[in-house]
């Protein structure tokens, strides 16, 4: 497809850029997605360069799904289950598979994703593995890399590869293959042989990560080998993944909520230091600050009505048990209870499924945020999701308080307390010159708070055109030539989604920054019911 309309409307993501693409292509089956591939690379073969980017629903935050080239659009078509297995809990998709409605069907076997991003009403598993997704229960649970058991991944040059763990003797079959595949295998495993102390420096030292490559998970100490969580969290830029196979969790109804108030971020990182260290760990440990409370209130006034009232604490600290076994909850409970105590008069515990869906009310005030303009400024998607050691948890909140008070903007902080993973959206006007220049002075400075703490830009949504810049400050040096290394072995022509997550320049970014900023592809995969 290349009607104007269309490439308009593929034009932007959930992301402040927007980059116009030049043909749009439905893949019917992974033959299409192949010759599609392919096409590209005859093409580079001859010179010519045409970016290639894969497109779930275009919920990324990053600018990871929008591309100049040929977008492959996945969801209309590649979108089946395969195969179900739900006494084993493992499940083969296509890529485009919608990740809520797979969630809906693996529960009705009592089974359930946990990596479950806020957006998967609307957005793909492909997507979700692509950007290495996680939720708010990964902290317990993991990434969605956790999930991944194997691949199904169209390469650069249109040729088909089934990733899992290979065994030594596996793996020597495919370093003997004369195909691309086999070059892949040969080229990784000797720079992985040859820089294993590289690959180690590739490690930040924070509970989440998805910036970089995951050089670390894939050759292990017995000698096997997998490619699977390289491409996991790899953003479309080293293959198409076609088909995945998934693990998944038994699903537990029961659940068990404490609720803190503290007051401020100093009791606030020790006490999620101490539920870090809790043997019956909990599922999930959100937070959300009093400033976010008070711009709910502003903005809907019945919406925390009897649920919580103001003046707000500084922070609703929520923890989540979710043990199948009562007893193993109820003693987490009991010591997450205390562990709080230590912090805050005001705790509680909340059993009741109404309650804590109210409870839960109070953390997910984040999307009304998100969803709402003041004037003619949005709460954008710029310096969203830094993570840091649990240790700085407190440094990372002050920071963030200082910096938006220096540039005279509101501040409100929710997230992933337990990861110490935060979302901060500030309310800029893209159509104001002032306001431009003032989003990447907030970047710069948010990347080097990260930096100076030890943490990493992106704990879940990935990189993409926003961070890939800062990728370069966050690792060292050899590492971060290592990735290009990775890129150039899957991408020697750089056709695979160039511009996301490598070789990024702020000034490559800079002029695809949109004017105005709507969550517009969102609205567009609400359910119709
Ligand atoms: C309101 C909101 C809340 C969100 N909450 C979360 C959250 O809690 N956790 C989280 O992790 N993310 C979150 N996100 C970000 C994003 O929605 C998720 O990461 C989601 O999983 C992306 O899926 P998608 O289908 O929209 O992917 P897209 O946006 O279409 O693509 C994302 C990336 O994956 C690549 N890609 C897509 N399909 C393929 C494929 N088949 N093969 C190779 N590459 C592919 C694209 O090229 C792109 O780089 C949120 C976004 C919004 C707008």
């Amino acid at each position: 497809m290349t009607g104007s309309d269309a490439r308009d409307y593929f034009s932007t993501d959930n992301s402040i850029f927007s980059l116009t693409p030049s043909v749009i292509v439905y893949p019917k089956n992974e033959s299409d997605v192949r010759k599609t591939t392919r096409f590209v690379w005859q093409l580079a073969e001859r010179g010519r360069i045409i970016p290639i980017t894969a497109r779930g629903s275009g919920t990324d935050l990053t600018g990871a799904s929008i591309g100049s080239g040929i977008l492959v659009v996945y969801p209309s078509h590649l979108n089946r289950v395969l195969f179900l297995d739900a006494k084993k809990g493992e499940v083969t998709v296509e890529a485009g598979v919608n990740f809520g409605k797979l969630q809906q069907l693996l529960i009705s076997y009592d089974r359930f994703l946990p990596a479950v991003p806020q957006s998967m009403e609307y957005s793909t598993v492909g997507g979700a593995i692509a950007n290495d997704a996680s939720g708010r229960r990964s902290f317990k649970y993991g990434d969605m890399r956790a999930y991944v058991s194997g691949l199904r991944v169209v390469l650069a040059n249109g040729e088909v590869i089934e990733t899992k763990r290979l065994s030594k003797r596996e793996l020597n079959r495919k370093l003997g293959l004369s195909t691309f595949e086999g070059e892949i295998y040969r080229s990784l495993d000797t720079l992985l042989e040859e820089n294993k102390k590289v690959v180690d420096r590739s490690l930040i030292k924070t509970s989440k990560n998805t910036a970089g490559y995951d050089l670390l998970d894939i050759k292990q100490k017995d000698g096997s080998f997998d490619l699977t969580p390289l491409l996991v969290g790899s953003q479309g830029t080293l293959g198409l993944i076609t088909e995945a196979t998934l693990l998944s969790e038994p699903y537990s109804v029961d659940t068990s909520l404490v609720i803190a108030y503290l007051d401020n971020p100093g009791d606030l990182q020790s006490a999620v230091i101490d539920l870090n260290a809790l043997s019956e760990a909990p599922c999930a440990i959100e937070v959300v600050d009093d400033k976010l409370l008070t711009n709910v209130a502003k903005e809907n006034a019945n919406y925390l009505k009897d649920i919580i009232a103001p003046p707000y604490p500084k922070f609703v600290l929520i923890c989540e048990f979710d043990d199948p076994n009562e007893h193993k909850r109820s003693k987490g409970v009991k010591k997450a209870t205390k562990i709080l105590g230590k912090y805050s008069q005001n705790v509680y515990v909340e059993d009741d499924p109404e309650k804590q869906k109210l409870v839960w009310k109070v953390r997910d005030a984040s999307a009304l945020i998100s969803g709402h303009n003041q004037g003619k400024a949005n709460p954008l998607p710029l310096i969203d999701d830094g993570v840091v050691p649990l240790d700085k948890l407190a440094d990372f909140i002050s920071a963030i308080y200082d910096q938006f008070s220096k540039e005279h903007l509101e501040v409100s902080v929710w997230g992933h307390a337990g990861d110490a993973n935060l979302h901060i959206q500030p309310y800029l006007n893209l159509g104001q010159v002032g306001d431009r220049q003032k989003a990447f002075r907030l970047l710069d400075e948010y990347h080097s708070t990260l930096k100076r703490l030890g943490g990493s830009t992106t704990g879940r949504y990935n990189e993409g055109r926003l961070r890939g810049a800062y990728s370069s400050k966050l690792f060292p040096d050899d590492v971060y030539q290592m990735f290009n290394k990775v890129k150039k072995i899957f991408d020697p022509y750089g056709t695979l989604n160039p511009g996301v997550k490598i070789n990024v320049s702020l000034d490559s970014v800079k002029p695809l920054l949109r004017s105005g900023y709507s969550l517009e592809h969102i609205y567009d995969h609400l359910p119709l019911s």
